[in-house]
């Protein structure tokens, strides 16, 4: 099975190694945000000697290449997950690290109000909170403490 990606980088004069080929093929598995560690870990299954500066250059091509999107989801945290077509924001759970996808609508008026006000054009919005799980968790500790324990 051949992503357009192979013959993208083909015709941009890329050699294809098959670890690049690999790289390309467990983000696309993966689904979802994946951190080059979680790469890099998958693909050392079949290469076990590629590195993760190999698989750094790697992604860093894709993302040259629009193929691939990076997504910094914190001061640490920095993602990689295959290009969609939609635009999308993301929503961290500080307490879980959960991600969520949300796109331009769920934003409101938020984007032209910036553009308005501010001059600016929204490209990417991060959000960090808690998501529903652990803001129920949250809530139901709080429940516990009684004004008497104070
Ligand atoms: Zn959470
Ligand atoms: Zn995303």
């Amino acid at each position: 099975m051949t992503h357009h990606a192979t013959r993208t980088l083909q015709e941009l004069g890329y050699r294809l190694t098959p670890q690049r080929t690999l790289v390309w093929d467990v983000l696309r598995e993966h689904g979802s945000h994946a951190s080059a560690e979680d790469v890099c870990s998958k693909v050392q299954e079949q290469f076990p000697h590629i590195n993760i500066s190999t698989v750094y250059r790697t992604l860093e091509l894709l993302v040259e290449l629009d193929l691939v999107r990076e997504t910094h989801l914190g001061p640490t945290r920095r993602f990689f997950e295959v290009e969609e077509e939609i635009p999308h924001h993301h929503l961290v759970c500080d307490k879980c690290g959960g991600v969520t996808h949300v796109h331009d609508e769920d934003l409101g008026d938020l984007g032209p109000l910036l553009r308005q006000k501010q001059g600016f054009a929204v490209r990417e919005v991060t959000v960090f909170g808690l998501c529903e799980t652990c803001r129920d968790d949250t809530e139901g500790d709080e429940g516990c403490t009684s004004p008497t324990d104070l």
